[in-house]
């Protein structure tokens, strides 16, 4: 098995408009290894005085009273899940339109994820929740797929009549809201990535819990840290899994510009919106005056699957990187054979996976570059 990451990256370079952005959005980092040197020369390399000043920049930013601050958006999602004390045979609500690490955190700490389908807007169907539960059922894990919101109203309500806690995978989310409340901060946990690939990203792995509840922030402050309190002291036995002392850096460095970046990717969507919504082959998402979407990815759909696949091709053909995310959901995928979930059993997630595209829509995506990606669609359809 080898890894396929390096050959990815030599890919991404035949495109003009791409998805990665990186080395633009770090083109100051300068400013970053002059602050590595302080650290070295301090050896303040885990949970350093960074670490604080990130967690409290988060709480500042996103107007929360507990944020731990971990070694990824998967260590997020699983902590928080063993801060609830879900275990071996529990079960956990969640959707089957998501990246892999949302379920692989359920399953890791030995409970069973119950798909809920999702509706037109890719995230969970509220509807659809209900009918779900068990006696096992410990939590509900909806994800706010691409930086929009789910719908949290009706999903709160579910949570409160059946006294289910509500963990949600923000990791596309930061600075997304929902009727003026941020992503993150509805469920008991918010769970958020720092991997470089998110809207707030670091040179590695890195994430943190927005958590509501003081007897849960303790809990995490343990679990992240072998349960250690002080030196001496192990009170229970927990994880390696704190933000490294350098990537926290890198995150208050870059945090200096979330606000302004995650404006761009909006305005960068409403001029795709604006753009697509001539073509009678296209499906827009509806979008809905209480949501601020932050565009993680910008997605839509096709009429159905073949035009899909032509029309990335056609859009690869003149160096766009046009993705799908992700074209298998996850009932389908190998590794939950053994759940023996089949095609048909979530026809809405099934149906979005063989119609939908995402487009490059990062701050570095100027407006000339949307006018020629609006262009090749329209060539796309008229030549096909
Ligand atoms: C990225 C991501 C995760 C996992 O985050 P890592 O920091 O890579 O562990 C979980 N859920 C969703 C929806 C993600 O996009």
């Amino acid at each position: 098995m080898k890894n396929y990451l390096p050959k990815q990256y030599k890919k991404d370079n035949t495109f003009i408009i791409k998805h990665n952005y990186l080395s633009d959005q770090f083109r100051d980092f300068n400013i970053i290894l002059k602050k590595f040197r302080k650290i070295i020369k301090n050896n303040d390399f885990t949970l350093g005085e960074e670490v604080d000043i990130f967690e409290n920049n988060i709480k500042k930013l996103l107007n929360q009273k507990y944020v731990v601050a971990v070694g990824s958006g998967t260590d997020a999602l699983m902590l928080s899940l063993k801060c609830l004390g879900v275990k071996e045979g529990d079960e956990v609500i969640t959707t089957p339109y998501t990246f892999y690490a949302t379920i692989g955190a359920i399953v890791t700490i030995g409970a069973k994820p119950i798909f809920v389908d999702i509706d037109d807007d890719y995230n969970i169907d509220p509807e659809k929740i209900e009918e779900k539960i068990t006696k096992k059922t410990k939590a509900i894990l909806p994800v706010h797929w691409s930086g929009r919101v789910c719908e949290m109203n009706q999903i709160l309500k579910i949570s409160k009549k059946y006294k289910i806690p509500i963990v949600e995978d923000s990791c596309h989310g930061i600075l997304a809201k929902y009727n003026k409340k941020f992503a993150g901060s509805f469920g008991d946990f918010g769970c958020f990535s720092l991997h470089p690939l998110k809207n707030l990203n670091v040179w590695g792995d890195g994430g943190f819990v927005v958590i509501k509840k003081k007897k849960h922030f303790e809990q995490m402050m343990l679990l992240r840290n072998h349960g250690l309190v002080g030196r001496n002291k192990n009170l229970i036995f927990g994880y390696n899994s704190r933000l490294d002392t350098l990537q926290a850096c890198v995150a208050n460095h870059l945090l200096k510009k979330i606000k302004f970046l995650t404006k761009m990717r909006i305005k960068n969507a409403l001029k795709f919106d604006n753009g697509l919504k001539k073509f009678k082959n296209i499906i827009l998402k509806k979008r809905e005056y209480n949501l601020n979407e932050v565009f993680h990815l910008y997605e839509f759909r096709l009429k159905n699957s073949k035009l899909r696949n032509n029309l990335i091709k056609h859009l690869k053909n003149n160096k766009i990187d046009a993705k799908i995310h992700y074209p298998v959901p996850m009932h389908l995928q190998p590794a939950s054979k053994i759940y023996k979930y089949k095609n048909g059993d979530f026809p809405k997630a099934e149906q979005i996976a063989n119609t939908t595209i995402s487009l490059p829509v990062h701050e570095f995506v100027k407006d000339k570059d949307i006018n020629y990606i609006l262009k090749k669609i329209k060539s796309f359809f008229n030549e096909g």
